[in-house]
């Protein structure tokens, strides 16, 4: 059992300052660390409270209290770059989105997807009275693209064609 863990129960938590009592009034920085042979505190003052300076005495003075403050220490600098390595991995995620919208494979014309797609727009067509020139629009391809990128927008005369029927 590591020493930060017995005295914290929070290992990850470990820091120079599980080990010193900074006294505002001495401007020193009192070492808690229990000598195991007599059961006392080490009481050494430390002028300040510089965590150089402080674990400086723990790596002479208190081996194992240092080594868990070090232990410490990796497992934060670990923490921060695993998650770095999380948001590189969404990044990379959007960029093959990204990717494969750019690379996209239409729906072919006359399936049951695109057909789908291409009946509701006429409906609308149909329904709002807009000018049928609202489908050649490239503002509105690109909206019906960021909805369905594989959705090949027909143009003006396909949708006359459809609303013949
Ligand atoms: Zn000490």
């Amino acid at each position: 059992m590591s020493l930060c863990k017995s005295l914290s129960g929070r290992k990850k938590d470990c820091t120079v300052w599980e080990f010193f009592k900074y006294s505002e009034s001495k401007e020193k920085s009192v070492c808690s660390v229990v000598n195991e042979k007599t059961g006392e505190n080490c009481n050494a003052e430390i002028s300040g409270k510089n965590p150089t300076n402080l674990k400086r005495h723990l790596q002479a003075f208190h081996k194992e209290a240092s080594e868990s403050v070090k232990t410490g220490d990796g497992e934060r600098e670990l923490t921060k770059k695993k998650k770095m390595n999380d948001t590189e991995d969404v990044r990379n995620s959007q960029t093959i989105v990204d990717c494969l919208r750019k690379n996209k494979t239409s729906w072919p014309v006359g399936s049951v997807e695109h057909m789908s797609r291409q009946n509701a727009m006429v409906d609308m067509v149909i329904d709002s009275a807009c000018p049928v020139n609202f489908v050649n629009n490239t503002k509105f391809k690109e909206f019906c693209s960021s909805l369905d990128a594989k959705f090949q927008v027909p143009g003006k005369l396909a949708l006359l064609h459809n609303l013949e029927f």
